[in-house]
């Protein structure tokens, strides 16, 4: 089975005691893996921040979807929030969807698609918005 060393999250059997990439001590940490990932989403260093978000949305992790919204609507990284805005599109949680939407009409281009994308992933983009919502819905890609 594939695990993450919850320091480097570089990936790593879960048979082993020591991280092969950067030695901590695999077992010292008893939180569940779950919590780690969330704990790790407030780490200090962006590229760790934007892994971390890819990774729980591949993983599934809905517990973290309130951690990720606040990384989409305020990490001071531009690569950190599209990361976290992806992460939402893979999570598909309604809970996301009107942050997402507000984005996506942010003046930030780059931002704006995706969170348009997200939008659309989680069923509630351009194409499944109601009347009135059109209206006021400009997507200027
Ligand atoms: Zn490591």
């Amino acid at each position: 089975m594939i695990a993450y060393c919850t320091h480097c999250w570089r990936e790593v059997n879960s048979e082993d005691k020591v991280c092969p990439g950067c030695a901590a001590d695999l077992t010292l940490d008893h939180r569940t893996y779950e919590e780690k990932l969330i704990g790790a989403l407030a780490h200090p260093l962006p590229e760790a921040r934007e892994r971390i978000c890819w990774l729980v949305g591949e993983k599934q992790i809905l517990q973290a979807v309130p951690d990720v919204m606040r990384l989409a609507k305020d990490d001071p990284d531009l690569f950190v929030r599209k990361a976290a805005l992806e992460s939402l599109g893979a999570l598909r949680d309604p809970r996301s969807a009107l942050l997402l939407r507000a984005i996506s009409r942010c003046e930030n281009r780059f931002l704006a698609s995706v969170a348009a994308k997200s939008l659309l992933a989680i069923g509630h983009g351009e194409a499944g918005a109601s009347a009135s919502e059109t209206k006021s819905g400009h997507w200027r890609n």
